[in-house]
């Protein structure tokens, strides 16, 4: 159904565009475009680009609406969401936008020259140094490349990276709190190596962590999984146990440390955090025999919708509280929902998270009942356990 606050209208296309999920929750009610969508557009269409038969690169294009408003060009979407790539695909499917797009996972590398790049500002610094590096071989003199963000995440560092690794830049005036920069591509030959993948060594549990440029908690142990972690003395003995919105993957790794013949199931919507977590998992000393079905247990999937996973006796969570800059606590809903229905009776969900985030009413409401496994002044852990007797 089409509501007011799904049509997006631009010189390009009308368009019927919704956020994932679509299931009513906040995300839903939330427009799936922004200003910076808009003004990238209005601008595109006032220069009379693209030219015929371009080749687009568009990056971290939230919810489709610039690839679906350009679809009739030949578009590669660049994206380190997988939540992203679905909702861009359900939004080209609704509005019969046929022409087929190229989905690139950010693991990977675009392919070929491109004359148009579009690039909405990323949340993480990292990733945008990572991607503006990547670029580079993939960009000639004649390629325009237009960045746009909303101003209020827009900093001067964002700037100084399009002039350190592509070339001088100029800005827009700000448009409904939006705006744009236009880089040059003069210092494109200048030879670049990505810092990204980081490595860290978490002296507190002997660990050696890599990450990729997009992956939660750079240079330290995250304060909310550290707390968790203090609490793996309790943590109940399982078969088959999953690492839910695992970013570098500590939390499974630290589980198959303690329970070496367990099999364990890491998953993240982000392409880049599980491809750490799987780096990271068969970088582990004594992790280093493997067989081979355990690379299938790394897997890409919002939640755990684009899983099989069932009989599960322990689910790992440290959930996320934001999408796409938008504080939501729907995802970890979602997660704690699909946790339910993956558990065997008896499995156990373990949830950290910021006290205040009330995630044990949650987890009780689902579960018909929560217990704490551990709290201080910030973060709780919570264990919750489907068709538990003991409740409390
Ligand atoms: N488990 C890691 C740790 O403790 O360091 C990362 C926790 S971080 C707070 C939350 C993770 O959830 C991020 O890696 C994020 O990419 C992932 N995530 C966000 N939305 C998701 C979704 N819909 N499905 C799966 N993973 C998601």
């Amino acid at each position: 159904m089409q509501h007011s606050n799904s049509l997006f209208q631009t010189p390009f296309a009308e368009l019927d565009l919704h956020r994932i999920p679509s299931d009513g929750s906040q995300a839903n009610s939330l427009r799936a475009w922004d200003a910076a969508d808009e003004l990238m557009l209005n601008h595109l269409a006032q220069q009379q680009l693209p030219e015929v038969s371009s080749k687009l690169l568009i990056i971290n294009d939230g919810f489709g609406a610039l690839s679906g408003s350009l679809s009739d060009y030949s578009v590669t979407n660049w994206n380190d969401s997988l939540i992203s790539h679905l909702a861009c695909k359900a939004n080209l499917k609704r509005n019969q936008r046929t022409a087929p797009i190229d989905f690139l996972p950010s693991t990977a590398k675009p392919s070929g020259l491109f004359d148009l790049v579009l690039i909405k500002i990323p949340k993480t610094l990292a990733l945008l140094e990572h991607q503006l590096i990547t670029l580079k071989p993939h960009i000639n003199d004649h390629t325009v490349i237009i960045a746009g963000g909303m101003v209020k995440y827009l900093q001067t560092s964002h700037q100084q990276l399009f002039e350190k690794y592509l070339g001088s830049s100029t800005t827009s005036l700000a448009r409904k709190k939006a705006r744009l920069i236009f880089s040059t591509t003069e210092r494109r030959q200048q030879a670049s190596q990505s810092p990204y993948p980081l490595n860290n060594y978490y002296s507190q549990i002997d660990l050696h962590i890599s990450q990729h440029a997009n992956v939660f908690s750079k240079n330290k142990l995250d304060i909310g999984t550290g707390f968790m972690l203090q609490q793996f003395d309790q943590l109940p003995d399982g078969n088959r146990i999953v690492d839910l919105g695992c970013g570098n993957g500590i939390l499974g790794i630290m589980a198959k440390r303690q329970q070496p013949k367990c099999q364990l199931y890491f998953i993240d919507e982000s392409y880049m955090a599980v491809e750490s977590a799987r780096n990271n998992y068969f970088n582990q000393n004594n992790l280093q025999s493997q067989q081979a079905e355990d690379k299938d247990n790394f897997l890409v999937s919002n939640c755990l919708e684009q899983t099989t996973l069932a009989d599960i006796d322990l689910i790992l969570c440290n959930p996320p509280f934001h999408h796409a800059n938008t504080v939501d606590d729907h995802i970890a809903w979602q997660m704690f929902k699909q946790s339910y229905k993956a558990l065997k009776q008896g499995g156990r969900l373990w949830v950290v998270g910021n006290r205040h985030l009330g995630y044990h009413v949650k987890l009780k409401r689902l579960f018909g009942h929560c217990k704490t496994v551990a709290s201080h002044h910030k973060f709780v852990v919570l264990e919750a356990q489907k068709n538990s007797l003991n409740l409390d």
